[in-house]
């Protein structure tokens, strides 16, 4: 089946989806992105990434090139363009063209591109086994220098310590913030249970406020007969957890084997994230396009 991507308003074959040499987003990592899951024909919480996406733009002072309305259609548009049923959508907003230099002033024409795609998630005996994770060395670029809330096209920070992750054996690192807490992982939000409680990094953090860790938080663990502390938590937490559990668009709830080598309470994934997995599982087997 032929491919096509959303581009600007029409949609092209993947062979025609250029942007200029001169786009900012290329030649600075100035510009933002959503990843977005589609369940059964139907993306998920799709009005949330909509306003995160919107947010993200208008916190890098780039003006949304289309309103929440006209995204939201164009993402729906792609997805049945593609007919993509269980799959994974980019959208992505780049400064456009400009001139060499740093000013965005030089870029009046921000461009849109949305891809819909199939996705490779963390291989399936990980949710059966859990995962291997690192702590970084490189800690989360601080609140006060680019808030890492705003999901900018510049993944540097996070692609620096997932190859720590790699360098290390393991697929996934924690990320502690320059106070030396827990704040989130290279590409997911991270929670903890002790004694059947769950925790999670409050976002003051430092964090992408993740959709999934927002779902989880208010959804998946209430169904389970959970309620989720948001608080300030410690390097030393993650080692005195009973488990640890990973939330993403991509790798959806995913348990946590060791950390650093040390495994985490058993060694396997405990009785509360495989509960959550299950949960999670069938909320989003039930899913609605939320326009
Ligand atoms: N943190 C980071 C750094 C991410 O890139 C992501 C998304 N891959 C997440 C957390 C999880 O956010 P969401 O649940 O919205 O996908």
């Amino acid at each position: 089946m032929s491919r096509s991507i959303w581009m600007n308003g029409t949609l092209v074959a993947p062979k025609d989806a250029r942007i200029s040499v001169f786009d900012h987003g290329l030649l600075y990592g100035d510009g933002c992105f959503e990843g977005i899951r589609v369940y059964g024909g139907n993306v998920f919480k799709l009005r949330a990434h909509v306003e995160r996406m919107q947010a993200s733009a208008r916190s890098i002072h780039l003006d949304p090139p289309y309103s929440d309305e006209e995204l939201t259609d164009a993402i729906i548009e792609t997805v049945e363009a593609n007919r993509i049923d269980d799959g994974y959508v980019r959208a992505v907003y780049t400064r456009g063209e400009g001139s060499l230099g740093l000013s965005p002033s030089s870029c009046s024409d921000p461009s849109c591109i949305i891809i819909a795609d199939t996705i490779s998630l963390y291989p399936d005996e990980m949710y059966v086994d859990g995962m291997a994770v690192i702590i970084a060395q490189r800690p989360r670029i601080p609140i006060q220098c680019l808030d890492p809330q705003i999901k900018t096209l510049n993944y540097l920070n996070n692609i620096l310590a997932k190859v720590e992750a790699i360098e290390a054996g393991v697929l996934e690192a924690i990320m502690l913030n320059i106070d030396g807490d827990v704040a989130e992982c290279t590409g997911d939000n991270i929670f903890l249970a002790k004694d059947g409680i769950i925790v999670t990094p409050d976002t003051s953090a430092g964090m992408l406020h993740g959709i999934t860790r927002r779902f989880v938080v208010e959804e998946v663990a209430p169904a389970c007969g959970y309620t989720v502390e948001e608080r300030t938590v410690a390097k030393e937490e993650l080692f005195e957890a009973d488990e640890i559990f990973l939330t993403g668009t991509a790798a959806e709830v995913i348990g946590v084997s060791s950390v650093d080598g040390q495994p985490i309470g058993a060694g396997v994934v405990g009785p509360i994230t495989t509960q959550l997995v299950e949960q999670f599982r069938s909320m989003v087997a039930g899913t609605v396009c939320n326009r």
